[in-house]
């Protein structure tokens, strides 16, 4: 049986790190995931001055910051993108690629993604439009795969994707350059609209179109309620009351994901209460 976690946090923003510094404190055996490099949208950031105790520093520099709190802490990220999370009564189950992790509660600090949809992606999720390229490859072995990769992770992903499938192009969406398979087929274009019947026939971009049987849009985060099937929503956030308790038994969210303003202190201050909040669900359930 694989190692059941007291806590397992999913993001490594600042909602998720503040999270696990709390969970070490209370000396819960807790898993983090998310990368090595925090998150994208601190790196991005050119000087942030609004948050306590480190005026004027660049995003760059607090990341840094972060990195030696962890460090002196002796906490590690692990590096897996969580694809599902399924509510089993007692535990939960976490899915990444080609691995199932099990935690007795869940913090959700994934973030948001700024970016909307691209016409018909909702309506063909499912039908030939994904957001895990490695959990649906088999599904397409010897067919056509389009992949419209939003971070570098996704050229890996990519890269493996083309072992299974006949044909895979990659679309970025971010410049740069690209560690690609040589059968990989990069196109520089801009997506705009999914077209199918039943399932994915096409993909429009400005100035092309692809023919295709699938479309995988990779992200820094998937929407939440794809990531918990059950788990509420409002106004496109995940619904917490002030403990940072979502509608489902043990599991907790904080930072973006939950709601504006999006700011790192506000994100890490709800990462403390979603931590406190789990560790004292732990300890009513040791009571039982
Ligand atoms: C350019 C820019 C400048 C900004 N400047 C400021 C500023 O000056 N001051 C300020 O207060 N705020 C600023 N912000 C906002 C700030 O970046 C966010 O509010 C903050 O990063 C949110 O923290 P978070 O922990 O909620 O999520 P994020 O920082 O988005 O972190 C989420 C992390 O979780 C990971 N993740 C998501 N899903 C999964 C999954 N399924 N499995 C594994 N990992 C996953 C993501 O890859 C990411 O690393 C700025 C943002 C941008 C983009």
């Amino acid at each position: 049986m694989s190692k059941r976690y007291d806590i397992a946090i999913v993001g490594s923003g600042p909602a998720g790190l503040s999270a696990a510094l709390n969970a070490k404190i209370r000396n819960k055996e807790f898993v983090i995931f998310g990368n090595k490099n925090l998150t994208t949208k601190i790196v991005k950031a050119p000087k942030i001055n609004n948050y306590l105790g480190f005026p004027g520093t660049s995003g760059e520099g607090l990341k840094e910051r972060f990195q030696e709190h962890l460090k002196a802490m002796d906490i590690e990220i692990t590096e897996e993108r969580i694809n599902s999370i399924y509510a089993m009564g007692e535990y939960f189950a976490l899915m990444a690629n080609d691995k199932a992790f099990e935690a007795k509660t869940v913090i959700l600090a994934t973030g948001i993604e700024y970016t909307k949809p691209i016409k018909g992606e909702e309506e063909f999720l499912g039908k030939g439009v994904g957001y895990c390229a490695t959990c649906d490859a088999p599904l397409y072995k010897g067919k056509t795969v389009v992949i419209i990769g939003h971070n570098k992770e996704a050229e890996a992903e990519s890269n493996y994707v083309s072992e299974i499938a006949g044909k895979v192009y990659y679309v970025p969406m971010y410049k740069g350059t690209y560690n690609l398979s040589d059968s990989i087929t990069l196109i520089e274009d801009k997506p705009e609209e999914v077209i199918g019947d039943l399932k994915v026939k096409k993909l429009l971009l400005k100035n092309s179109e692809i023919e295709t049987n699938a479309v995988f849009i990779l992200k820094d985060s998937i929407s939440p309620g794809q990531l918990v099937p059950g788990l509420k929503i409002e106004d496109d956030h995940i619904a917490v009351d002030r403990l940072m308790k979502t509608n489902i038994k043990g599991c907790f969210a904080a930072g973006d994901c939950v709601g504006k303003p999006y700011q790192y202190i506000k994100s890490a201050g709800e990462g403390n209460i979603a931590s406190l909040s789990a560790v004292k669900y732990l300890d009513e359930l040791s009571r039982k």
